[in-house]
């Protein structure tokens, strides 16, 4: 069997090692005689799991004793709806910070709930190619929470300093950029993620709330939306995701093994580093839409001099085993996504690739 080099923009690449210890536990886990895909979600033995995988992310993230770790299913769809339910009340109003087709999403279901204003769009003719300025954001000092998307999947884009709230609290969906580098969850109330992308597999969809905020969520809207449900059964309320959460536990010791998330960024980095210095060295053929001061770590959007040289390198690149490269649809061109688990030799194979794809159809 020959991997794939795998540049799906999520669900994403794994590390092999972790799939290969899934595959040997398979049957057996942990001398249950069982898959952990048969064991009760209140057994002892899924519960070392489930526990494991919250002191991980602690621990990596330095996320303290203040927030609350919560593992839920829904995706980060859900979120968008969860986040506005718990935290508005009809006609409470919350500043969404609008860089891209996710958070139009958030937005659209914020609106459903109450009365959220836009603080700050970067649209321009349907596209978005940059973050805004501090300067740009018109925020209201009343907003229940201001939201943002702290990586544009579809647009490439990337937030690389947050936005200063002040005391209002910051919420953002980090769905495809969650422990790409080290960060400092104080800065925010609450963060929110489908694992599928930068963290481990889909069907987790992490949350971390900071206490007070929690304690002030709503209690009028249905149980199994309510954080506090959740918070108080050790997202044990209902069947959790048992399987994902396995994997995002074994995902995370291997960051841990790794060096943690300080080398997750210094890979990170330095693979952002080699597909733009690609992109930058061939300006008359890479055209990257980007900003360079918004450029995403996680995923180069790029288009080349025509969508026939586009289908022809997405063709030649299928040939050689690149995956998961063609643009978002309501995009097109080209993307790389180039999460935590995207091998540096891979990086270096593509950018070899798009060097001799320029230089052979200049
Ligand atoms: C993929 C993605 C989502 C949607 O996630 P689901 O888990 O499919 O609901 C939301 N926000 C961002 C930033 C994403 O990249």
């Amino acid at each position: 069997m020959q991997r794939a080099r795998n540049f799906n923009p999520g669900p994403a690449a794994l590390p092999l090692a972790v799939l290969e210890k899934v595959q040997a536990e398979l049957l057996d886990f942990a001398g249950t005689g069982m898959s952990i895909l048969e064991v009760s979600h209140r057994s002892k033995d899924y519960e070392a799991v489930h526990n494991a995988a919250q002191s991980l992310m602690r621990e990596l993230a330095g996320i303290p004793e203040e927030y609350t770790i919560l593992f839920l299913g829904g995706g980060a769809s859900l979120q968008f709806s969860m986040v506005p339910m718990n935290l508005l009340g009809p006609g409470g109003s919350a500043d969404y910070i609008i860089t891209g087709a996710w958070s139009q999403k958030a937005f659209k279901e914020a609106k459903l709930v109450g009365a959220p204003r836009i603080a700050a769009s970067t649209e321009q003719d349907g596209k978005f190619t940059r973050i805004p300025t501090q300067q740009e954001l018109d925020l209201d000092p009343k907003a229940r929470y201001v939201h943002i998307t702290s990586n544009n999947t579809i647009f490439g884009t990337q937030w690389h300093q947050f936005p200063e709230t002040a005391s209002v609290p910051l919420v953002a969906d980090m769905s495809s950029d969650f422990f790409w580098r080290p960060f400092d969850v104080k800065r925010f109330g609450l963060i929110y993620g489908g694992a599928q992308k930068n963290l481990g597999p889909a069907g987790v969809t992490v949350v971390i709330i900071r206490k007070d905020l929690l304690e002030s969520c709503r209690e009028d809207i249905p149980i199994i939306l309510r954080y506090k449900t959740h918070a108080k059964d050790n997202s044990l309320y209902n069947t959790p995701p048992v399987f994902a959460i396995y994997i995002l536990k074994l995902v995370l010791e291997w960051i841990k093994e790794r060096g943690g998330l300080a080398a997750m960024e210094k890979e990170n980095r330095a693979k952002a580093e080699r597909i733009y210095g690609v992109i930058d060295a061939y300006p008359e053929f890479y055209r990257a839409p980007v900003e360079k001061q918004s450029r995403s770590f996680m995923n180069a959007v790029f288009r080349l001099p025509s969508e026939a040289l586009e289908a022809k390198f997405l063709e030649e690149a299928k040939a050689q085993r690149f995956v998961g490269l063609k643009g978002h649809r309501s995009v097109g061109g080209i993307r790389v996504s180039m999460y935590n688990y995207v091998e540096r030799s891979w990086i270096e194979e593509l950018a070899s690739f798009m060097e001799a794809f320029a230089k052979a159809n200049a």
